[in-house]
This record gives C-alpha cells, sequence and structure tokens, in this order.
C-alpha cells in the first residue's frame, strides 16, 4: 500500500506523510525544494509538468492506492482589493492549486489504475478549503477562493471520469490549521488535522466519491 502526499515537506502535509509513517504505512512525501533527510522523498513541483512526468517515470510501474493532493498557495492572503491585486497573484494560485492537482493525477493516473486493478479501490484526495463553498462568499481572498473552488469543482469531475476504474475522489476541508498559511492562531495542530483527515480518507470508497467533507467528517455544502 503506497501512499503519495504532495507538498509534504511542511505543514498538513508533513503531519499526514508522519502520521501515515506512524502506523507503519509505505508513504511517500514530495517536495519542490531540497528533499528532505532519509528516505521516502520525491521531488515534485506541481505546476511543472515536466516535473510530474518525471515522477511518474520514476514510479513507474508502483501501484498507488491513495494520492493526496495537498501542495498549495494562499497567494492573496492579506491582499485587499485597493491594494492593486496584480494578475500574477491569479496566475500563481491557479497553477498551485487547479493546474498543480490535475497534473499531478494526471501523470500518476496509471500507478492508481494499477493499484485499482490489484485492489479493486485506489483513492484521490484533494485538499481544498471550507473557502470552495459557493455557500460562503464573506468577501476578499479571491484568487485563493477562485481556486480552491475549481479544485472542488475538478475534484468533481474526476469522481465521475474515474468512478469506472475503481478510483474514488474525495474533496476535504483540512480545518483551520496552525501552519504557515494558517498562522499560529488558527484553531487545530496539524497533527490532529492530519488524523481526522487520515480517518476520512480511509472512509472515501465508491460510495462516497464526489464528497466535500471537513476534518472531522462533516459534510460541507458545495
Ligand atoms: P503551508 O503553506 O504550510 O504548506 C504548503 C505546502 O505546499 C508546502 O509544502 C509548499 O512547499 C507546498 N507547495 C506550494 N507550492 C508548491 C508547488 N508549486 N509544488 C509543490 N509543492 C508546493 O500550507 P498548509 O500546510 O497550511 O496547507 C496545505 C493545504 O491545505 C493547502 O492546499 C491549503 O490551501 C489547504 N488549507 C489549509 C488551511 C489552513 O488553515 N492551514 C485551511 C484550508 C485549506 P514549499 O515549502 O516549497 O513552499
Amino acid at each position: 500500500m503506497t501512499i503519495l502526499i504532495t507538498g509534504a515537506n511542511r505543514g498538513i502535509g508533513r503531519a499526514l506523510l508522519d502520521g501515515y509513517r506512524g502506523t507503519g504505512a509505505d508513504a511517500i512525501g514530495t517536495a519542490r525544494g531540497a528533499l528532505p533527510e532519509g528516505a521516502g522523498w520525491q521531488a515534485l513541483d506541481v505546476t511543472d509538468p515536466a516535473s510530474a512526468r518525471a515522477l511518474a517515470a520514476r514510479l513507474a510501474g508502483q501501484p498507488i492506492t491513495t494520492l493526496i493532493c495537498n501542495a498549495g498557495v494562499y497567494a492573496d492572503k492579506g491582499q485587499r482589493l485597493e491594494d492593486g491585486y496584480p494578475a500574477e497573484i491569479w496566475a500563481e494560485s491557479f497553477a498551485v492549486n487547479v493546474t498543480g492537482v490535475f497534473l499531478t493525477v494526471q501523470a500518476l493516473l496509471p500507478n492508481l489504475r494499477a493499484a485499482a486493478a490489484a485492489k479493486g479501490l485506489a483513492r484521490i484526495a484533494i485538499i481544498s478549503s471550507q473557502m470552495a463553498s459557493h455557500t460562503r462568499a464573506p468577501g476578499g481572498s479571491y484568487a485563493y477562493r477562485a481556486s480552491k473552488a475549481a479544485a472542488l469543482n475538478l475534484g468533481r469531475n474526476l469522481a465521475t471520469d474515474l468512478r469506472a476504474e475503481g478510483i474514488a475522489v474525495g474533496i476535504y476541508h483540512p480545518g483551520w490549521v496552525q501552519t504557515e498559511m494558517g498562522g499560529s492562531g488558527a484553531e487545530i495542530a496539524p497533527d490532529v488535522a492530519a488524523a481526522g483527515l487520515r480517518t476520512r480518507f480511509a472512509a472515501l470508497d465508491m460510495a462516497t466519491t464526489g464528497c466535500f467533507e471537513t476534518w472531522d467528517g462533516t459534510p460541507h455544502a458545495y
């Protein structure tokens, strides 16, 4: 059973990786920068198709039972409408939070298909945000909200297309988490969020594919 987590060098991704390894699971962490010390790391910049293809080539033939698309950026954190909001913020937000998810899934589909063929089920978990929901529009964070909404939409459509192949897709809000992105005043620690998310991922199957849930299992409005 191989689990692969993008953006695993810090934050929620790192807590997920440590949590899985703590249970003895075979978990691969990816990072775009210098790889942390130790085995089980792979390079991946999710915005770079060549990087995704190179990862897939290195992992050729290795079934992946759970792919966790966690890497993300909040490029407009603190920006206000009056601040100018440069177009680069939109480009970066979509490159990482949306295209990055798609490129990773696309590159690793053969690995997911191999796991689904062998075990009858493989899983893709997309870490979006409650800020993706169309039911919440408190204003601000335009690029982040729009990109996370697009990631939710992407996940729902992948769930439709991959259902027949035994690959389930879930979309998740990890909670407001004490990471560089969430800030030190956030509500929960990364290991708490990660433990909840791991339980949710384990419950993801063909009955729940396409779900949008919080880390504690509460269904979220789309
Ligand atoms: P952090 O900012 O702590 O970590 C983000 C991770 O994503 C880092 O490992 C970073 O790598 C990686 N990353 C960014 N861009 C790329 C890229 N191009 N290729 C590969 N990796 C990349 O964030 P969190 O851990 O808090 O967030 C994880 C996920 O959870 C994100 O998708 C985020 O949007 C989501 N989320 C977080 C919330 C929170 O309260 N923290 C709330 C709701 C959603 P590097 O170190 O190289 O920058």
